[in-house]
C-alpha cells in the first residue's frame, strides 16, 4: 500500500542531490506496479482480449512501413485527431488534443491553468478517486482538495462539492465518470450542481474523465457544447490498448487550441499514432469485446454478491468494488490468498476510510472470471476468523 505523501521517503540520496530536488519530489513515492508474471492479472482494468491473429498481422505490416527515422509529422497527428472526432460523432465546434495516455493530459492540464489571483490554483476531486489528479496537482504546487463521496452509495456529496468550489475557486474540478475505484456514475442532479458552481465562479474547468466510457450507460459529452469551461477526457486504455498510451481531451475548439500549446510537440510516437488509427478502423472488434465484458460484469456481480460476507457494488465500468471484511487486515488476507492461488487483484482497503475492507478487481475473460470466483470462495473460507 502506498504511504502518504507527507512521510519521508526512504530512498537514499546524496546531500547535493537532496538540496537540488524539490521537496514534493523527495517526499513522493514512485507509482508501484506489482509484478504479475504468471498470474491472472485482474488489478489494472486491462481488456483481457488480444487482437485476432489476422488483425495482428495487418497491424504488424502497417507498423513496419512507418518512417521510424523521422519525427512524427503533423499530418499523422491530424489524421488521428480527425478519426477520433469522427469516432466521437463529429459535433461542430469541438476539437481534440492528444496525450501519451490520459496521465499525460492530467499533467499538462495542471501546467496550463492558474488560480484566480495568478497562483498555481486549486484542484478539486471527489474521494476515493483516481490518484493521478492529486499527484499532478502536488507536483505543480497546486492546492489539492479531496471532497469525500457519500458513504454507502458513493454518489457526489453535492453540498460539500459546491461549498468547496465556492471557497477555493478551483482551476480544475475532476469528475471521473464512471469513478475509479467505486465504478459508479454520479447522479445527474449532483453533476449539474457541480457544473453550475464552477460556471458561477467564472473560473476553472470541469474535466469529465470518461476513461471507462465503453462500459458505461451514460456520458457527459453533450455538456461540451454548453460551455467553454467543460472538458471531456477519454483514453484508448480501457477500450483495449493500455499498452499503446493514447489519451485524448475533447473541448471547444478555441479552448483546445490554447491548452494544446503546453503539449510537447512529439509526445505521441508514430507507433502509438498508427496503432490508434488502426484500432479506430477496427472499432467494431473492440465494441464486440466491450459487449462481452459488460455481459461478464453482470454475471460476475451476481456471483460475487452471492458469496458469504461479501458486499458487491453495482458497476458501470470494467471493474468491480467489493468489501470482503470489516478491516484492512481482512482485505489483506483475502488479497494474499488470491495471490497465492494465482489471481492478482488490487487491495484498496488502505486508500481511503470509505474503502475499509475493500478489494477492486477487473472484469476478465469468461474463463478468468470463473477462476476468480472459485479462488475467492476458497480465500474467504481460508481466512474466516
Ligand atoms: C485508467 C484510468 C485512466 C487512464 O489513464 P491512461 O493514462 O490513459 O492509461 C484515466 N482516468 C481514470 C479514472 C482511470 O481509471
Amino acid at each position: 500500500m502506498k504511504k502518504s505523501a507527507s512521510e519521508p521517503d526512504a530512498l537514499p540520496c546524496a546531500p547535493e542531490v537532496a538540496a537540488t530536488l524539490r521537496e514534493e519530489v523527495l517526499a513522493s513515492h514512485a507509482y508501484a506496479v506489482p509484478p504479475s508474471t504468471g498470474l491472472i492479472k485482474l488489478d489494472a482494468m486491462e481488456n483481457p482480449f488480444a487482437l485476432p491473429a489476422v488483425l495482428q498481422d495487418a497491424l504488424g505490416q502497417r507498423l513496419a512501413r512507418l518512417a521510424l527515422n523521422r519525427y512524427p509529422e503533423p499530418g499523422h497527428q491530424q489524421r488521428l485527431r480527425e478519426a477520433l472526432l469522427k469516432h466521437e460523432g463529429s459535433a461542430a465546434g469541438l476539437d481534440v488534443m492528444l496525450g501519451n495516455g490520459s496521465d499525460e493530459l492530467i499533467a499538462l492540464l495542471s501546467q496550463a491553468v492558474r488560480g484566480p489571483e495568478g497562483s498555481p490554483g486549486t484542484v478539486i476531486a471527489p474521494e476515493p478517486g483516481f490518484v493521478m489528479y492529486g499527484v499532478s496537482a502536488r507536483l505543480n504546487r497546486q492546492n489539492y482538495v479531496g471532497v469525500p463521496l457519500r458513504a454507502d452509495d458513493f454518489d457526489l456529496d453535492a453540498q460539500a462539492m459546491v461549498a468547496a468550489i465556492r471557497q477555493h475557486k478551483p482551476a480544475l474540478v475532476y469528475l471521473a465518470y464512471p469513478n475509479n475505484p467505486t465504478a459508479n456514475l454520479y447522479s445527474e442532479e449532483a453533476v449539474a450542481a457541480v457544473v453550475d458552481a464552477v460556471l458561477a465562479n467564472g473560473h476553472g474547468f470541469v474535466v469529465f474523465d470518461e476513461a471507462y466510457q465503453p462500459f458505461a450507460s451514460r456520458s457527459q459529452r453533450a455538456r461540451l457544447g454548453t460551455s467553454p469551461q467543460i472538458l471531456v477526457m477519454r483514453t484508448l486504455s480501457k477500450f483495449g490498448l493500455a499498452g499503446v498510451r493514447l489519451g485524448y481531451l475533447l473541448g471547444q475548439t478555441e479552448v483546445i487550441a490554447q491548452i494544446d500549446k503546453v503539449r510537447p510537440p512529439y509526445n505521441i510516437s508514430v507507433l502509438n499514432l498508427e496503432c490508434a488509427l488502426f484500432a479506430l478502423e477496427h472499432s467494431a472488434e473492440f465494441a464486440r469485446q466491450a459487449q462481452i465484458i459488460r455481459d461478464q460484469r453482470q454475471q460476475l456481480v451476481g456471483l460475487l454478491g452471492a458469496l458469504p460476507r461479501v458486499r458487491c457494488w453495482p458497476s458501470q465500468a470494467n471493474m468491480i468494488l467489493l468489501r470482503v471484511g470489516e478491516t484492512a487486515e481482512a482485505a489483506a488476507a483475502v488479497h494474499a490468498s488470491l495471490r497465492e492461488q494465482g489471481v492478482l487483484v488490487k487491495n484498496i482497503s488502505g486508500a481511503h476510510p470509505l474503502l475499509q475492507g475493500c478489494l477492486r478487481l477487473t472484469v476478465g475473460s469468461p474463463k478468468e472470471n470463473l477462476t476468480l470466483v472459485r479462488c475467492l470462495h476458497q480465500a474467504l473460507d481460508a481466512t474466516r476468523q
